[in-house]
Formats: structure tokens, sequence, C-alpha cells
């Protein structure tokens, strides 16, 4: 239908990598960027510069090279990467799909400034991207007037995953259930849904959601790097009753650098920073079990996908899972800081996603 223009095609999976520009503090302090992309949309390559010890701090580049489906580099703008990336998962989850972009990366990579940068490009496509209405849909129409001009309706919901619990962004105060029901479907209970009718209602909404995220903005160590926040879109078209509702999620991952910064934490935050480290590890199994059924070996079918192991990566099941019924699409945002200093984290960052490509 048009909707598997991207790139990574019947795979059903994006790996992307996204640098930032070095920030004036960071200038201020000296760092310098270790990092530079090349290539073109498809086939995008990142460079890591190992720092080197010289007088003049000049970065010696060594040839640790990551290759992917796109990297965008420091100088890319918002509007490039979400046409690449962002628009064609918009796309998808209107026609009954199941899309979903997660944003992994140390703190400070720039996963939420990315994140809302697509939240804010697709408030537009989501209410303009519709496809078309089908006849049988005018046909019912003509027959009960009751029927909505405009078939498709979405609705938002929105929360953050700390260490194994779900609190609802929507509704303050609340927690949301995920589990499996005897179906093995998975069932999302007690999130708040809102119905979104215009492009400024939906940005307005996650605005709002995001600013009940356990977060300041500060720098580094701040309260959102310890939580993972899922935003998820549901699209109901009512010329499909038999179909199942598209959906998009947009998923702001926990920092990856978790554990290590041992010194800082507390007991409560080094039992978060460890259920976040095995979250984010449960996301890589089921993502690489996911690479794998995906791949044109027959014979590997039926790989089992642990995605039970954590309240995240059950969420996506759908995404994990390679319905015959329904298309799915992944984009994996590989975030990573430019600095110098940041390159140990840059390269668990890249050696994270690699094996997804
Ligand atoms: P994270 O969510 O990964 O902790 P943020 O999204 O908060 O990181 O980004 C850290 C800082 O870098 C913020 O001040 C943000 O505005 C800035 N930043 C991130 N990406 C870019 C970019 N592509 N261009 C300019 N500034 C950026
Ligand atoms: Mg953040």
């Amino acid at each position: 239908e048009g909707v598997c223009a991207m790139d990574s095609g019947a795979r059903g999976i994006t790996v992307a990598c996204r640098t930032r520009p070095v920030l004036g503090f960071e200038q201020q302090r000296g760092w310098y960027s270790a990092i530079s992309c090349t290539g073109r949309a498809g086939k995008g390559t990142v460079h890591l510069h190992q720092p080197s010890l010289s007088f003049d701090r000049k970065p010696k580049i060594v040839d640790t090279t990551f290759q992917f489906d796109h990297a965008f580099g420091s100088d890319c703008p918002n509007t490039h990467v979400y046409e690449q990336v962002g628009k064609p998962l918009v796309s998808l989850a209107l026609r009954g799909g199941v899309s979903t972009v997660f944003a992994y990366g140390q703190t400070g990579s720039g996963k939420t400034y990315t994140i809302s940068s697509i939240v804010d490009q697709a408030a537009q496509d989501l209410f303009s991207l519709r496809p078309e209405v089908p006849q049988s849909y005018e046909g019912r129409r003509a027959k009960d007037p009751s029927l909505p001009e405009d078939p498709i309706s979405l609705s938002l919901q929105y929360f953050e995953i700390v260490g194994d619990e779900c609190q609802d962004l929507m509704a303050p105060g609340e927690k949301v259930l995920i589990r499996e029901d005897r179906f093995k479907a998975v069932q999302v209970t007690n999130a708040k849904s809102v119905p979104i009718s215009s492009p400024e209602e939906f940005v307005a909404m996650c605005v709002q959601a995001a600013g009940h995220r356990r977060t300041d903005a500060t720098y580094r160590n701040d309260a959102s790097s310890r939580s993972h926040s899922v935003c998820i879109v549901t699209v109901h078209n009512a010329a499909y009753p038999q179909s199942e509702d598209g959906r998009l999620h947009l998923v702001d991952l926990a920092g990856s650098e978790g554990v290590e910064d041992k010194k800082h934490h507390d007991k409560t935050k080094m039992k978060e920073a460890a259920a976040i480290n095995k979250s984010l590890m449960g996301l890589k199994d089921c993502m690489r079990a996911r690479t794998m059924a995906s791949s044109a070996v027959a014979s590997v079918r039926h790989v089992h996908v642990p995605y039970r192991a954590h309240k995240l990566t059950l969420l996506l099941k759908d995404s994990f899972e390679l319905a015959s019924t329904r298309q799915s699409h992944t984009v994996v945002l590989a975030m990573v800081a430019p600095n110098d200093v940041d390159v140990k984290h840059s390269l668990n960052t890249l050696r994270y996603a690699a094996p997804f490509k």
C-alpha cells in the first residue's frame, strides 16, 4: 500500500544513528567532537575517532566505523530525520500497522530532543496522511447517516516505566498495568486514553504528559534518565470494522549509562539502575530475535522472543512479532553525544544497535 517505501523493506527494522552538535558549555570545557557521519539515506556510516593523548588534543582517527540505514550527523535537521524515519511510521499506523520508534543512548545524547521533534512533526501528518476512504464505507454511510464522515479516530496514551512499574502521565498518580491475557494478547489496563481531534490538541496533550515525567531539564543525572517514556497513538478505522487498530509507539528510553555511575546512587537508585539495565538488555534480546526471525533463513521462523522478561518488551510485543496478518515496522535510533569524553558510551551505544542492522 505504499507504506513499505522504507529502505529496509520487508525486514521491518530501520536502524539509524544520530549525533548532535557539541553544545556551548561543552566547548567551554574544551570538549570536541569525536564523531562524524557520512553516507546517504539507506546507507550511513558513523566514524568514531578515539581521543588521542597528543598535546594539541586533535582527535586521532582510528578505523572504528559502523554501518546503519542512516547516520544523521550533527548538522542534520529534525525535518530530515522525520522525513526519513518518522513519516513512514505515521503512515503505516494510519493504515492499521504497528509502528515503533525508540531512542537509545546515554543521558544527554539527544533522545528527548529527537523523540519530541518527531512528536511535533507527526502531529500534522496524523491528520493529513490519511488513507483513502473505501467505497464500501461511503456505501454504508449512505444507509446509516450516523456514521462519521471521517472513519478514522485517534486516541493517545502516555505513561512511563520506572523499574518494573508503570505510571500514567495522562493521569498523574495512577498506575498502568501491562500483562498478557489468556489468549496471549497484551493488555494495557487502567491507562487513560484521550481522544485526539486536531494536531494542536495532540501536541498540547503530549507536552502536558511529558511535563509529568520525573524529569528536570538539567544535563546529566536527571530523573528522566531513570525512566522509559512511552507515547502510544491508537488509530481506529471504522471503515474496516474487522481489522485491529493501528498503533504508533514513540519511546524515549532511560539513559543507557545506567548502572555504571554507581558512586552517585543510593540503594533505591541502584535497584532502579539494575532494572533499567535489565530492560535495555531485554529489549536488545527481543530485537535480536526479531532480526533473526525476519532474516531469509526459513528454518529460524520460530525464534523464541523473550518479550515477557520485562514490562517494556511485553508492551512492545506486537512490534517484535512478525505477524502474518498485519505489518509492523520498528525504528531504532542509536543516539550518541559527539564529545571526545563520551566516546566510551558512544561505542557502547553503537555496539548495542549494530546487530539489528
Ligand atoms: P537525553 O534525552 O538523551 O538525555 P536531550 O534530548 O535532553 O538528551 O539533549 C541534551 C541536550 O542537547 C539538550 O540541551 C538538547 O536541547 C541538546 N540537543 C540534543 N540534540 C540536539 C541537536 N540535534 N541539535 C541541537 N541541540 C541538541
Ligand atoms: Mg531525556
